[in-house]
């Protein structure tokens, strides 16, 4: 049988009529296309102010983008080790050696890709088996669902709540502690913790940490931190804290990030994951085949970055925080139930007042008549009812476009 009609065939036996999507092999067909490109479309086509999808609207610090030029006129244009060139590799230890004072081999330890989405996949990839059970948290980041699947995975959901309606406007959203102890079981492999979390701007505290951190010692479970958001933290009373840092978490954590948010180059896809030899095998097991190195002279930029990068990220912290603020009051003026994030770039509003049926109905109105695209949280929950009544907006803007966005919203009526 060829593959046409291999496929064809598989076409029929579900009943189904040739279209587009009749290529799309089995297990990525509960995924549809990523909300972040269908709300990014969207916009454009209706010529939206783009709150969606989470991009600045503004590049990183010059001299990050001229060290590009820079790396290119040397010469470092060919393939870069597997594991990542070491000036970027050992920016990165230094910096952790400085944020944490644990120490890494950068050419063991460290291993650099595609984005932070390159390294959740070679980390899923890499570690885990067909029939291991991966804990995720929900609402969840889209990309993790799908990595578990492509590892053949098993995916068992613990829910953040969004706080009560007359809890104040600062209030966390929690998970049941119960809920996360009986999510563990002798077939969990790793679990996933995204601190601070997109999409509810959660910064989970020491306490919380520290109960993940017990269970996965009491069932030998392995911890993926996406701390992609590490440095976008507004709250000196919620400062980021890196689960590898927790007793008995060291050598079953793997820490992943990107430059993207820290350093406003979202395009630039270069993205890390940290973690003991033995999990650093599992990536690179994975990394080797799926993209084997990651360009090269944006590497020793990102290197550049880390190295120089202090006072731009400080800069970029509170223009974020007033950025933040500006929209958190003005939604709440509009009649929005707001929930202030403490880190991230990434606002959770409730649009009941306004008496749309979903989130999704909600976002389509905004996009078209009001001009503003937002993201509809059910895409990153598997128990829709959870996130109807709510939606995403980005605050990683400029503020002259944050007002733009608040002058077209106050056409709406609540
Ligand atoms: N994790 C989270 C929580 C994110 O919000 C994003 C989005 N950008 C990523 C991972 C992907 O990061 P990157 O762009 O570096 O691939
Ligand atoms: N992380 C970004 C967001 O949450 C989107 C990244 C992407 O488009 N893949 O909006």
């Amino acid at each position: 049988m060829t593959h046409t009609t291999r496929r064809i065939a598989r076409v029929y036996a579900r009943g189904m009529t040739a279209d587009a999507s009749s290529h799309v092999a089995d297990r990525f067909r509960p995924f549809g296309t990523t909300i972040f490109a269908e709300m990014t479309r969207l916009a454009n086509e209706a010529g939206a102010i783009n709150l969606s999808q989470g991009f600045p609207d503004f590049d990183g610090p010059a001299f990050v983008k001229e060290a590009v030029g820079e790396a290119i006129a040397a010469g470092h244009n060919q393939y870069a080790p597997t594991g990542g060139v070491p000036a970027l590799t050992t920016a990165i230890a230094g910096r952790w050696q400085r944020d944490t004072g644990l120490s890494l081999d950068p050419a063991r330890q460290i291993t650099v890709t595609a984005g932070c989405t390159e390294a959740l996949a070679a980390t899923f990839l890499g570690t885990c088996n067909p029939g291991d059970e991966v804990i995720l948290f929900e609402p969840y980041y889209d990309s993790y669902r799908a990595c578990v699947a492509m590892a053949g995975a098993t995916p068992r959901f613990v829910g953040l709540r969004a706080p009560p309606t007359d809890a104040p406007p600062n209030a966390p959203y929690t998970f049941d502690e119960n809920e996360l102890r009986g999510a563990f079981s002798d077939r969990t492999r790793a679990i996933l913790v995204n601190t601070p979390h997109n999409p509810t701007g959660k910064v989970f505290t020491r306490q919380e940490l520290e109960l993940i951190a017990s269970l996965c010692v009491q069932h030998n479970v392995i911890a993926v931190c996406d701390e992609v958001y590490e440095y976008l933290v507004f709250d000196p009373d919620l400062p980021h804290i890196r689960l590898a840092t927790i007793d008995g978490m060291a050598d079953r954590t793997l820490t992943l990030s990107s430059l993207g948010k820290t350093f406003s180059f979202t395009g630039w896809k270069i993205g890390w994951a940290i973690g003991s030899p033995e999990l650093t095998a599992g990536v690179r097991a994975a990394h080797q085949f799926l993209t084997y190195a990651v360009a090269t002279p944006l590497q020793h930029a990102a290197a550049a970055a880390i190295e120089r990068g202090d006072d731009s990220i400080r800069d970029l912290v509170s223009h974020y925080r007033a950025t933040r603020d500006y929209l958190a009051d003005a939604l709440s003026d509009l009649g929005f139930g707001v929930s202030v994030p403490a880190g991230t770039y990434f606002l959770m509003a409730d649009h009941s007042p306004f008496g749309f049926a979903d989130d999704v109905a909600f976002c389509k109105h905004l996009t078209s008549e009001i001009g503003v695209a937002a993201i509809p949280p059910t895409a990153f929950y598997e128990h829709k009812d959870l996130g109807r009544h709510l939606v995403r907006f980005a605050f990683c803007k400029k503020m002259a476009t944050m007002e733009q966005a608040i002058e077209r919203l106050s056409r709406l009526k609540s």
